[in-house]
Protein backbone atom coordinates (compact mmCIF):
# COMPACT_ATOMS: atom_id res chain seq x y z
CA UNK A 1 0.00 0.00 0.00
CA UNK A 2 0.97 3.68 -0.42
CA UNK A 3 2.15 5.92 2.20
CA UNK A 4 -1.49 7.28 2.94
CA UNK A 5 -3.20 4.35 1.66
CA UNK A 6 -4.22 3.45 5.58
CA UNK A 7 -5.43 6.95 6.67
CA UNK A 8 -9.41 7.14 7.34
CA UNK A 9 -11.52 10.08 5.94
CA UNK A 10 -12.12 12.55 9.41
CA UNK A 11 -15.51 13.62 10.46
CA UNK A 12 -15.88 18.12 9.66
CA UNK A 13 -16.00 19.77 12.60
CA UNK A 14 -19.64 20.10 13.59
CA UNK A 15 -19.02 23.75 14.47
CA UNK A 16 -17.32 25.06 11.32
CA UNK A 17 -20.28 23.45 9.36
CA UNK A 18 -22.49 24.85 11.36
CA UNK A 19 -20.61 28.20 9.95
CA UNK A 20 -21.43 27.06 6.61
CA UNK A 21 -25.65 26.40 7.39
CA UNK A 22 -25.65 29.78 8.52
CA UNK A 23 -23.87 31.69 5.08
CA UNK A 24 -26.32 29.92 2.78
CA UNK A 25 -29.58 31.01 4.78
CA UNK A 26 -30.55 33.69 3.01
CA UNK A 27 -33.36 35.09 5.92
CA UNK A 28 -32.61 38.43 7.49
CA UNK A 29 -33.07 37.48 10.46
CA UNK A 30 -31.06 34.90 10.91
CA UNK A 31 -28.76 34.07 14.14
CA UNK A 32 -25.44 32.97 14.35
CA UNK A 33 -25.11 31.58 17.95
CA UNK A 34 -22.94 29.10 17.13
CA UNK A 35 -19.27 29.92 16.61
CA UNK A 36 -17.08 30.99 19.68
CA UNK A 37 -16.12 34.64 18.89
CA UNK A 38 -17.23 37.81 20.61
CA UNK A 39 -19.72 39.87 18.30
CA UNK A 40 -20.31 43.50 18.79
CA UNK A 41 -23.94 45.26 18.45
CA UNK A 42 -23.57 44.80 15.12
CA UNK A 43 -22.34 41.77 14.78
CA UNK A 44 -18.70 41.95 13.85
CA UNK A 45 -15.56 40.72 15.24
CA UNK A 46 -13.91 44.14 15.43
CA UNK A 47 -10.10 44.34 15.87
CA UNK A 48 -10.05 45.93 19.23
CA UNK A 49 -8.72 50.15 18.85
CA UNK A 50 -6.04 49.57 21.68
CA UNK A 51 -5.01 46.67 19.27
CA UNK A 52 -4.82 48.58 16.35
CA UNK A 53 -2.52 51.73 17.78
CA UNK A 54 -0.26 48.98 18.85
CA UNK A 55 0.20 47.50 15.24
CA UNK A 56 0.22 50.49 14.05
CA UNK A 57 3.25 51.77 16.55
CA UNK A 58 4.90 48.09 15.68
CA UNK A 59 4.94 48.79 12.32
CA UNK A 60 6.79 52.00 12.64
CA UNK A 61 9.07 51.06 15.15
CA UNK A 62 10.01 47.08 15.11
CA UNK A 63 13.49 46.82 13.47
CA UNK A 64 14.10 43.12 13.27
CA UNK A 65 12.45 39.98 12.14
CA UNK A 66 15.30 37.91 14.26
CA UNK A 67 14.93 35.10 15.73
CA UNK A 68 13.20 35.33 19.59
CA UNK A 69 13.71 32.05 20.61
CA UNK A 70 11.90 29.40 22.02
CA UNK A 71 10.19 30.89 25.05
CA UNK A 72 8.78 34.01 22.68
CA UNK A 73 8.65 37.40 23.94
CA UNK A 74 9.51 37.37 27.47
CA UNK A 75 8.59 40.38 28.59
CA UNK A 76 4.54 39.71 27.05
CA UNK A 77 5.22 37.23 29.46
CA UNK A 78 5.93 38.94 32.24
CA UNK A 79 3.73 41.22 31.84
CA UNK A 80 0.58 38.90 31.33
CA UNK A 81 1.95 37.44 34.86
CA UNK A 82 0.40 40.12 36.88
CA UNK A 83 -2.60 40.28 35.28
CA UNK A 84 -3.14 36.25 35.55
CA UNK A 85 -1.68 36.07 39.69
CA UNK A 86 -1.98 39.53 40.52
CA UNK A 87 1.06 41.45 41.91
CA UNK A 88 2.35 38.87 44.42
CA UNK A 89 2.01 35.97 42.35
CA UNK A 90 3.80 38.23 40.03
CA UNK A 91 6.77 38.35 42.31
CA UNK A 92 6.76 34.67 42.99
CA UNK A 93 10.06 33.28 41.55
CA UNK A 94 8.78 29.40 41.72
CA UNK A 95 6.12 30.97 38.62
CA UNK A 96 7.94 30.62 35.15
CA UNK A 97 6.14 31.30 31.87
CA UNK A 98 6.61 30.87 28.00
CA UNK A 99 4.81 32.38 25.64
CA UNK A 100 2.87 29.58 23.41
CA UNK A 101 0.77 29.55 20.30
CA UNK A 102 -2.40 30.58 22.16
CA UNK A 103 -4.56 28.76 25.04
CA UNK A 104 -4.35 25.38 22.24
CA UNK A 105 -0.74 25.80 22.44
CA UNK A 106 0.25 26.10 26.39
CA UNK A 107 -2.98 23.79 26.85
CA UNK A 108 -0.37 21.22 24.34
CA UNK A 109 2.75 22.13 26.35
CA UNK A 110 1.43 21.81 29.44
CA UNK A 111 0.30 17.67 28.98
CA UNK A 112 4.03 17.23 27.46
CA UNK A 113 4.90 18.47 30.56
CA UNK A 114 3.06 16.52 32.48
CA UNK A 115 4.32 13.48 30.17
CA UNK A 116 7.92 14.14 30.17
CA UNK A 117 7.73 14.20 34.06
CA UNK A 118 6.96 10.65 34.00
CA UNK A 119 5.37 8.63 36.81
CA UNK A 120 2.47 8.22 35.12
CA UNK A 121 0.35 11.30 36.61
CA UNK A 122 -3.40 11.56 35.33
CA UNK A 123 -5.58 14.56 34.05
CA UNK A 124 -8.88 14.50 35.46
CA UNK A 125 -11.35 16.57 33.54
CA UNK A 126 -14.61 18.11 33.57
CA UNK A 127 -17.81 16.65 31.97
CA UNK A 128 -18.99 18.14 29.80
CA UNK A 129 -15.77 20.27 28.90
CA UNK A 130 -14.35 21.98 25.76
CA UNK A 131 -14.03 19.47 23.14
CA UNK A 132 -10.88 20.39 22.87
CA UNK A 133 -9.39 19.50 25.85
CA UNK A 134 -9.20 15.52 25.33
CA UNK A 135 -7.64 15.25 21.62
CA UNK A 136 -5.25 18.53 23.31
CA UNK A 137 -3.81 16.42 26.27
CA UNK A 138 -4.90 12.89 25.09
CA UNK A 139 -1.75 13.75 21.83
CA UNK A 140 0.55 13.77 24.33
CA UNK A 141 0.08 10.04 25.99
CA UNK A 142 -1.42 11.61 29.16
CA UNK A 143 -4.26 9.27 30.50
CA UNK A 144 -7.47 11.46 31.35
CA UNK A 145 -9.88 10.18 33.74
CA UNK A 146 -13.70 12.18 33.61
CA UNK A 147 -15.27 14.13 36.67
CA UNK A 148 -19.04 15.10 36.58
CA UNK A 149 -18.80 18.80 36.32
CA UNK A 150 -22.84 19.44 35.45
CA UNK A 151 -26.59 18.87 34.59
CA UNK A 152 -27.40 20.57 31.66
CA UNK A 153 -31.31 19.68 32.72
CA UNK A 154 -31.11 21.69 36.49
CA UNK A 155 -28.39 23.81 34.89
CA UNK A 156 -26.12 23.45 38.29
CA UNK A 157 -22.26 22.93 38.97
CA UNK A 158 -22.10 18.96 40.65
CA UNK A 159 -19.66 20.19 43.14
CA UNK A 160 -20.19 17.40 45.41
CA UNK A 161 -19.89 14.93 43.27
CA UNK A 162 -17.20 16.50 41.76
CA UNK A 163 -15.78 16.55 44.40
CA UNK A 164 -16.03 13.04 45.01
CA UNK A 165 -15.16 12.12 41.78
CA UNK A 166 -11.54 13.98 43.09
CA UNK A 167 -10.68 12.01 46.09
CA UNK A 168 -10.00 8.88 43.52
CA UNK A 169 -7.08 11.29 42.38
CA UNK A 170 -3.63 10.27 43.91
CA UNK A 171 -0.76 12.70 45.26
CA UNK A 172 0.65 14.31 41.50
CA UNK A 173 -2.89 13.75 39.76
CA UNK A 174 -3.93 17.04 38.06
CA UNK A 175 -7.68 18.49 37.84
CA UNK A 176 -8.18 20.36 34.85
CA UNK A 177 -10.40 23.43 35.82
CA UNK A 178 -12.02 26.22 33.85
CA UNK A 179 -10.19 29.61 35.31
CA UNK A 180 -13.64 31.38 34.50
CA UNK A 181 -16.53 31.63 31.83
CA UNK A 182 -16.87 27.79 31.91
CA UNK A 183 -16.99 26.65 27.78
CA UNK A 184 -19.56 25.32 27.19
CA UNK A 185 -21.39 25.61 29.86
CA UNK A 186 -21.07 29.29 31.39
CA UNK A 187 -21.24 27.66 34.87
CA UNK A 188 -18.74 28.94 36.86
CA UNK A 189 -17.57 27.50 41.12
CA UNK A 190 -18.57 29.91 43.72
CA UNK A 191 -15.74 31.60 45.19
CA UNK A 192 -16.44 29.16 48.14
CA UNK A 193 -15.97 26.23 45.91
CA UNK A 194 -12.86 27.27 44.51
CA UNK A 195 -11.76 27.36 48.50
CA UNK A 196 -13.15 24.13 48.87
CA UNK A 197 -11.10 23.01 46.03
CA UNK A 198 -8.27 24.85 47.36
CA UNK A 199 -8.21 22.95 50.40
CA UNK A 200 -8.56 19.61 48.66
CA UNK A 201 -5.84 20.25 46.58
CA UNK A 202 -3.66 21.11 49.10
CA UNK A 203 -4.32 18.04 51.62
CA UNK A 204 -4.34 15.58 48.39
CA UNK A 205 -1.36 16.59 46.80
CA UNK A 206 -3.48 17.29 43.36
CA UNK A 207 -1.48 19.40 41.18
CA UNK A 208 -4.06 21.89 39.36
CA UNK A 209 -4.44 22.34 35.56
CA UNK A 210 -5.83 25.71 35.01
CA UNK A 211 -7.47 26.69 31.34
CA UNK A 212 -7.77 30.46 31.82
CA UNK A 213 -8.84 31.53 27.84
CA UNK A 214 -11.64 34.17 29.23
CA UNK A 215 -10.14 36.39 31.79
CA UNK A 216 -12.49 39.72 31.97
CA UNK A 217 -15.25 38.63 29.97
CA UNK A 218 -16.98 36.62 33.55
CA UNK A 219 -17.00 39.40 35.96
CA UNK A 220 -13.92 41.75 34.98
CA UNK A 221 -10.41 40.63 35.31
CA UNK A 222 -9.70 40.77 39.09
CA UNK A 223 -12.85 38.73 39.78
CA UNK A 224 -12.51 36.03 36.91
CA UNK A 225 -8.75 35.92 38.34
CA UNK A 226 -9.59 34.55 41.65
CA UNK A 227 -10.09 31.15 41.97
CA UNK A 228 -6.93 30.52 39.75
CA UNK A 229 -5.14 32.38 42.55
CA UNK A 230 -6.76 30.50 45.16
CA UNK A 231 -5.71 27.14 43.51
CA UNK A 232 -2.14 27.97 42.97
CA UNK A 233 -1.53 29.49 46.14
CA UNK A 234 -2.65 26.79 47.72
CA UNK A 235 -0.86 24.38 45.68
CA UNK A 236 2.51 23.37 45.83
CA UNK A 237 2.77 22.87 41.65
CA UNK A 238 0.29 24.23 39.31
CA UNK A 239 -0.01 24.83 35.65
CA UNK A 240 -2.47 27.81 33.68
CA UNK A 241 -2.61 27.72 30.41
CA UNK A 242 -3.71 31.54 29.47
CA UNK A 243 -4.85 32.91 25.96
CA UNK A 244 -5.48 36.44 24.95
CA UNK A 245 -7.18 35.13 22.13
CA UNK A 246 -10.21 36.49 23.50
CA UNK A 247 -9.67 39.14 25.60
CA UNK A 248 -7.41 40.93 23.40
CA UNK A 249 -9.76 39.68 20.30
CA UNK A 250 -7.06 38.38 18.58
CA UNK A 251 -7.83 34.81 17.79
CA UNK A 252 -5.98 34.14 14.37
CA UNK A 253 -2.77 36.01 16.06
CA UNK A 254 -2.32 32.71 18.23
CA UNK A 255 -1.30 34.56 21.56
CA UNK A 256 -1.23 32.39 24.91
CA UNK A 257 1.51 31.58 27.76
CA UNK A 258 1.82 28.53 29.86
CA UNK A 259 2.81 29.58 33.40
CA UNK A 260 4.10 26.42 35.45
CA UNK A 261 4.58 27.09 39.38
CA UNK A 262 7.10 24.53 40.69
CA UNK A 263 8.04 24.05 44.82
CA UNK A 264 10.86 26.04 44.61
CA UNK A 265 12.46 28.74 42.35
CA UNK A 266 15.58 26.35 41.69
CA UNK A 267 12.98 23.65 40.32
CA UNK A 268 11.16 26.28 38.34
CA UNK A 269 14.77 27.27 36.55
CA UNK A 270 14.59 23.49 35.34
CA UNK A 271 10.95 23.03 34.27
CA UNK A 272 11.77 26.85 32.32
CA UNK A 273 14.35 24.84 30.92
CA UNK A 274 12.05 22.09 29.60
CA UNK A 275 9.32 24.17 28.66
CA UNK A 276 11.71 25.40 26.27
CA UNK A 277 12.63 21.86 25.19
CA UNK A 278 8.85 20.73 24.50
CA UNK A 279 8.63 23.91 22.90
CA UNK A 280 11.14 23.24 20.30
CA UNK A 281 10.18 19.70 19.56
CA UNK A 282 6.67 21.32 18.47
CA UNK A 283 6.86 24.76 17.09
CA UNK A 284 10.12 25.26 17.98
CA UNK A 285 8.92 29.07 18.51
CA UNK A 286 5.88 30.85 19.22
CA UNK A 287 4.86 33.58 16.48
CA UNK A 288 5.46 36.67 17.51
CA UNK A 289 2.63 39.30 16.10
CA UNK A 290 -0.05 39.06 18.72
CA UNK A 291 2.29 39.00 21.70
CA UNK A 292 4.08 42.15 20.26
CA UNK A 293 0.90 43.42 20.32
CA UNK A 294 -0.25 42.65 23.91
CA UNK A 295 3.37 43.59 24.89
CA UNK A 296 3.06 47.22 23.22
CA UNK A 297 -0.75 47.46 24.55
CA UNK A 298 0.64 46.41 28.20
CA UNK A 299 4.04 48.80 28.19
CA UNK A 300 1.99 51.76 27.06
CA UNK A 301 -0.33 53.51 29.41
CA UNK A 302 -2.87 55.34 27.59
CA UNK A 303 -3.42 51.78 25.37
CA UNK A 304 -3.92 49.69 28.61
CA UNK A 305 -6.21 52.36 29.57
CA UNK A 306 -8.21 51.88 26.43
CA UNK A 307 -7.86 48.01 26.71
CA UNK A 308 -9.54 47.96 30.09
CA UNK A 309 -12.21 49.76 28.80
CA UNK A 310 -12.68 48.02 25.57
CA UNK A 311 -12.99 45.05 27.53
CA UNK A 312 -15.34 46.21 29.66
CA UNK A 313 -17.23 47.40 26.92
CA UNK A 314 -17.56 43.27 25.91
CA UNK A 315 -18.22 42.12 29.11
CA UNK A 316 -20.74 44.77 29.81
CA UNK A 317 -22.27 43.56 26.66
CA UNK A 318 -22.81 40.39 27.72
CA UNK A 319 -24.03 40.62 30.93
CA UNK A 320 -26.97 42.73 29.04
CA UNK A 321 -27.89 40.35 27.50
CA UNK A 322 -27.88 37.58 29.96
CA UNK A 323 -29.79 39.67 32.22
CA UNK A 324 -32.57 40.70 29.35
CA UNK A 325 -32.61 36.70 28.75
CA UNK A 326 -33.06 35.93 32.55
CA UNK A 327 -35.88 38.54 33.00
CA UNK A 328 -37.30 37.34 29.93
CA UNK A 329 -38.91 34.10 31.67
CA UNK A 330 -38.05 32.02 34.92
CA UNK A 331 -36.66 29.24 32.94
CA UNK A 332 -33.78 31.62 31.41
CA UNK A 333 -33.15 33.18 34.83
CA UNK A 334 -30.18 30.81 35.43
CA UNK A 335 -28.31 32.29 32.32
CA UNK A 336 -27.51 35.76 34.46
CA UNK A 337 -25.75 33.49 36.83
CA UNK A 338 -23.62 32.16 34.46
CA UNK A 339 -20.33 33.76 32.80
CA UNK A 340 -18.43 34.16 29.70
CA UNK A 341 -19.40 33.78 25.69
CA UNK A 342 -21.36 30.57 26.31
CA UNK A 343 -24.13 29.10 28.21
CA UNK A 344 -26.19 25.70 27.43
CA UNK A 345 -30.01 25.42 26.90
CA UNK A 346 -31.55 22.17 27.63
CA UNK A 347 -32.26 21.96 24.37
CA UNK A 348 -33.11 18.04 22.56
CA UNK A 349 -31.00 17.81 19.52
CA UNK A 350 -34.18 17.41 17.94
CA UNK A 351 -35.13 21.14 18.75
CA UNK A 352 -32.24 22.65 18.06
CA UNK A 353 -31.94 21.62 14.75
CA UNK A 354 -35.32 22.38 13.85
CA UNK A 355 -34.87 25.67 15.50
CA UNK A 356 -32.80 26.34 12.38
CA UNK A 357 -35.21 25.79 9.91
CA UNK A 358 -38.21 27.28 11.60
CA UNK A 359 -36.43 30.74 12.90
CA UNK A 360 -32.64 30.84 11.32
CA UNK A 361 -31.34 30.01 14.72
CA UNK A 362 -28.15 28.49 14.71
CA UNK A 363 -26.59 26.77 18.06
CA UNK A 364 -24.32 24.33 18.13
CA UNK A 365 -26.23 20.39 18.62
CA UNK A 366 -25.02 20.26 22.61
CA UNK A 367 -27.93 23.54 23.11
CA UNK A 368 -24.54 25.51 23.42
CA UNK A 369 -25.28 29.12 21.92
CA UNK A 370 -23.10 32.28 22.05
CA UNK A 371 -24.74 35.10 23.88
CA UNK A 372 -22.23 37.56 22.12
CA UNK A 373 -24.24 36.27 18.75
CA UNK A 374 -27.52 38.19 19.63
CA UNK A 375 -28.04 41.48 20.13
CA UNK A 376 -30.94 44.04 21.65
CA UNK A 377 -32.88 43.49 18.98
CA UNK A 378 -33.34 39.96 18.22
CA UNK A 379 -32.68 38.87 21.40
CA UNK A 380 -36.69 38.70 22.56
CA UNK A 381 -37.01 37.05 19.16
CA UNK A 382 -34.35 34.00 20.26
CA UNK A 383 -35.99 33.87 23.49
CA UNK A 384 -39.31 33.34 22.86
CA UNK A 385 -38.24 30.57 20.16
CA UNK A 386 -35.92 28.42 22.51
CA UNK A 387 -38.86 29.34 25.93
CA UNK A 388 -41.17 27.27 23.83
CA UNK A 389 -38.91 24.41 23.33
CA UNK A 390 -37.88 23.72 26.57
CA UNK A 391 -38.39 20.14 27.54
N1 LIG B 1 -9.70 26.83 26.31
C1 LIG B 1 -11.00 27.04 26.08
C2 LIG B 1 -11.98 26.61 27.11
C3 LIG B 1 -11.40 27.63 24.88
O1 LIG B 1 -12.70 27.82 24.66
C4 LIG B 1 -10.42 28.02 23.94
C5 LIG B 1 -10.80 28.67 22.65
N2 LIG B 1 -11.98 28.37 22.07
C6 LIG B 1 -9.09 27.77 24.23
C7 LIG B 1 -8.76 27.19 25.43
C8 LIG B 1 -7.96 28.07 23.29
O2 LIG B 1 -7.92 29.31 22.80
P1 LIG B 1 -6.83 29.77 21.73
O3 LIG B 1 -5.95 28.61 21.41
O4 LIG B 1 -7.61 30.24 20.56
O5 LIG B 1 -6.09 30.85 22.44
Amino acid sequence: PRLFDRLEAQPSDSLLALIGLVKADTRPEKIDVGVGVYRDAAGGTPILRCVKAAEKILLETQETKAYLGSEGDARFTELIKPIVFGGQGARDDRIVGVQTPGGCGALRLGAELIRASGGGARVFVGQPTWPNHNPLIGAAGVEMVDYPYYDKASHTVLFDRMMGALEEARPGDLVLVHGCCHNPTGADLSLNQWRELADLIAARGIVPFVDLAYQGLGNGLEDDAAGTRLVVEAAEQALVAQSCDKNFGLYRERTGALFVKASSGEQANVVFGNLIGLARTMWSMPPDHGAAIVRTVLETPELEADWRAELKEMLARIRSLRARLATFDPRLAYIDEQNGMFSMLPLSPEAVVELRASHGIYMANSGRFNVAGLSDDNVDYFARAVVERLP
